[in-house]
């Protein structure tokens, strides 16, 4: 199966079944995110532990197929992360996007998340992949509030 194949695959199946969905009652960072491009709404609420580890993380939001695959997948890989390793991630997966899977070496590291490589070629897509990135990068932050692809 090449990553085309597997990308489609991934994205159709978080897309109809996303994971942790819905609120996340005991939260205690939480952030929104609007892609007014493309329309994408999400909310990445997280739970931190008493040691700054991510305990829990949900989503919710409505948008397309492409932002709520990210986000459906962004919620289990930073789940059991300490804050630094999530923020680590965060930054790793951005710059794997945005560079279109450039570097063979992140794609290892990133396991599923690199099926998101062949977004990198369709600059409005990129905004709907990474709409739920810099959401959880806000709320790790504590910056509350909403950030915006634009
Ligand atoms: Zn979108």
């Amino acid at each position: 199966m090449d990553l085309k194949d597997l990308y489609q695959e991934v994205i159709l199946d978080h897309n109809r079944n996303p994971r942790n969905y819905g609120p996340l009652a005991d939260a205690n960072q939480r952030a929104e995110g609007f892609n007014p491009l493309c329309g994408d709404r999400v909310t990445i609420e997280i739970k931190l532990d008493p040691a700054g580890c991510v305990e829990c993380v949900h989503f919710a939001g409505r948008g397309c197929a492409i932002s709520t695959a990210s986000a459906s997948m962004l919620t289990e890989s930073l789940e059991g992360k300490s804050r630094a390793e999530a923020l680590a991630l965060i930054e790793r997966f951005q710059e794997f996007v945005k560079e279109g899977g450039a570097c063979a070496h992140d794609a290892d590291d990133l396991g599923k998340l690199a099926v998101f490589a062949g977004v990198g070629e369709f600059p409005t897509r990129v905004k709907c992949a990474m709409l739920a990135w810099h959401a959880a990068k806000a709320a790790l932050a504590g910056e509350a509030s909403s950030v915006s692809t634009e």
